[in-house]
C-alpha cells in the first residue's frame, strides 16, 4: 500500500531526527503508526494523517508518543487512546511535546517553539477538562522550562549590537 510505504520512509527519517537529539526510538511499524494517528481520540483534534506526514515536528511528536506508550506497556491500535488511563496518555503526550520542542530548538526554529508553547498553554493547561490533576504540575514545568530557554535566545540582533558596543 502506498501510504504504508510512505509511512515507513518517514519513520526512518524521524528515527534519524530523534537520534540527533539523543532519543532512541524502538520498533514502530507503519501499521501501528497509521492506526495510532487515525484512531479514536477523546479530544477535539482536526489534525490528519497527511498533516502529520508532511510535518517533521508532528512526526517527532506522534512517534515519540507511540514509543513512550509502548514503553509503558500499551498495545498500539486504533483504540489505545480511548482505552488507556488518562495519566498514561498525558505522560506520553508531555514527553512527546518536550522532544518535539527540543528538536525545534535544535533546528533553531523558534517560531515553531513559540507557536506550540502557546497551544500547550491555551489548549492543555487552561482549557482541557481531561488533563489529570496529578499531571498539571508536569505540564506547567514544561511551559516554564521552554519559556526560559526561549528568553535566553531573544533577539540575536541585539546581542550582536551589544557585543559590538563592548568592543568600541
Ligand atoms: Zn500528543
Amino acid at each position: 500500500m502506498q501510504t504504508l510505504a510512505e509511512i515507513d520512509e518517514k519513520l526512518k527519517k524521524t528515527r534519524k531526527a530523534l537520534n540527533s537529539i539523543r532519543y532512541a526510538m524502538g520498533n514502530i511499524s507503519a501499521k501501528e503508526f497509521h492506526d495510532y494517528v487515525t484512531g479514536e481520540i477523546f479530544s477535539e483534534d482536526t489534525t490528519t494523517l497527511r498533516d502529520v506526514l508532511d510535518n517533521e515536528y508532528l512526526m517527532i511528536h506522534e512517534v515519540a508518543e507511540i514509543n513512550e506508550l509502548k514503553k509503558m506497556g500499551r498495545i498500539i491500535n486504533k483504540r489505545v487512546i480511548v482505552e488507556s488511563p488518562k495519566t498514561v496518555i498525558y505522560e506520553a503526550h508531555f514527553r512527546a511535546i518536550e522532544l518535539e520542542l527540543n528538536y525545534a530548538l535544535f533546528k533553531k526554529d523558534y517560531f515553531w517553539v513559540k507557536m506550540r508553547l502557546k497551544a500547550h498553554k491555551d489548549s492543555v493547561l487552561e482549557n482541557d477538562p481531561n488533563l489529570p490533576k496529578t499531571l498539571r504540575p508536569r505540564g506547567e514545568e514544561i511551559l516554564e522550562k521552554f519559556n526560559a530557554q526561549m528568553a535566553k535566545k531573544a533577539s540575536p540582533n541585539m546581542n550582536i549590537k551589544s557585543r559590538i558596543q563592548k568592543h568600541q
